[in-house]
């Protein structure tokens, strides 16, 4: 698909009619493992899956034109293409990664440096001295995740990427929460894009699935080597379903995002949330870089619940939102990120990063606005009462 097009033309066209045997308008699933040589001196296209595969690499071609990317490489799970950027940095090596990055990110690069592969630091580069007394160390490969997960800060990715860059780092944008239709991170000065396509590029949490995007032709050869060296890449009929989840990506998002832009303006207004994270808020401190860099606020947002609210009980009240890990599909979830999400991080580094036990990270999705809106504030007032009942009883008791 030639770069020309538009992005959302790119999502809709991408791998339409370009079956070789019957020009079908959906791309046929090759599920073969192997596919046999002409001649055995004559290496086909596509020699055998773990290498490569017709449909992963439709999917392929289709991100990394959505990103601007020269190559990609489609893996198993995101955590797969997250540890894959690893196989870039010797032994030995610092990786400077958000302190308050997926809790997933954070087990991986804390279990890789307690085995000695890598040395790892993790600040808030929301704070630029902070941030620039780790690349004052020399950091081999430099993370950033924007938005963050689950507060939503916003690092401003042009000045992160173009500092790290400068100090000799590769620069790696974790784009999953917005997705290449609200984010392009290699255009703001990164060397590779991750994404976890389990989210919002697949959309419709039926697959796990991640990408690696790479803006250089050689980085990009690279991380295929690696990727079919330790295969981590995905599997065919993996990469079919993403591929046909993604042709509606920007209609989702489009919905999705408007659908939490009032979810958040609703909850902001409650006196028993005492705030809200949505980049989208006008009081929010990333607000003005996320309207630079970002073309959209996505639909993810958290809210602290006061005293007054005891948190799983509004949780276990919700009817609509499904309490659930994972994010970006059709469908709206809720997770408390302390037991769940983060669950991974030693509740020191969980507080260091501001993830408090009340803080709830919802996933907005496709429903009415309206019916979001009245299964939360039901699930908040049934909660708060549960508090108040008890207020009652230990003081009569
Ligand atoms: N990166 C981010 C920002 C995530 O939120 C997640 C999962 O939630 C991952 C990476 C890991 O992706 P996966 O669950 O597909 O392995």
């Amino acid at each position: 698909m030639t770069r020309s097009y538009h992005p959302e033309t790119l999502t809709a066209a991408a791998g339409v009619a370009t079956d070789p045997a019957f020009r079908s308008a959906a791309p046929p699933l090759y599920l073969s493992a192997t596919y046999g040589w002409r001649d055995p001196e004559e290496k086909p296209a596509f020699d055998y899956s773990r290498s490569g595969n017709p449909t992963r690499a439709e999917l392929e071609r289709a991100l990394a034109d959505l990103e601007g990317a020269a190559r990609g490489v489609i893996t198993a799970t995101g955590m797969a293409a997250v540890d894959l950027t690893l196989a870039l940095v010797n032994p030995g090596d610092l990786v400077v990664a958000p302190h308050d990055c997926y809790g997933g990110t954070f087990r991986l690069l804390t279990a890789r440096a307690r085995r000695g592969q890598i040395k790892v630091l993790f600040v808030n580069q929301t704070e630029p001295e902070e941030f620039a007394a780790a690349l004052a160390q020399g950091p081999k490969l430099v993370l950033i995740e924007t938005p963050s997960n689950p507060l939503l800060r916003i690092t401003d990715i042009r000045a992160c990427a173009a500092a790290a860059r400068k100090a000799g780092a590769i620069v790696v944008a974790d784009n999953t929460f917005l997705s290449p239709a609200l984010q392009n991170p290699l255009a703001l000065g990164c060397d590779i894009v991750v994404h976890s396509t389990t989210k919002f590029i697949n959309g419709h949490s039926d697959v796990v699935g991640g990408a690696v995007l790479a803006r250089d032709e050689a980085l990009g050869d690279e991380l295929a080597w690696w990727a079919n060296c330790t295969g981590v890449t995905g599997a065919p009929f993996d990469s079919y379903l993403t591929l046909r989840g993604l042709r509606t990506l920007f209609p989702r998002i489009a919905r999705q995002q408007e659908n939490a832009g009032l979810v958040a303006a609703a909850l902001a207004a409650d006196q028993r949330v005492s705030r809200v994270y949505f980049p989208g808020l006008a009081d929010h401190p990333g607000h003005d870089i996320a309207r630079r860099q970002q073309k959209g606020f996505g639909s993810m947002l958290s809210v602290e619940l006061t005293e007054d609210v005891d948190v799983l009980e509004a949780l276990r009240g919700m009817r609509l939102f499904t309490v659930a890990e994972s994010l970006g599909g059709f469908e709206s979830l809720a997770c408390v990120p302390a037991t769940m999400t983060h669950a991974g991080m030693t509740p020191e580094a969980r507080a260091a990063a501001g993830i408090s036990d009340r803080l709830v990270r919802l996933s907005i999705g496709l429903e009415h606005p309206s019916d979001l809106i009245d299964d939360l504030f039901g699930a908040i007032d049934r909660a708060a009462i549960a508090v108040r009942r008890e207020g009652r009883r230990r003081a009569a008791g």
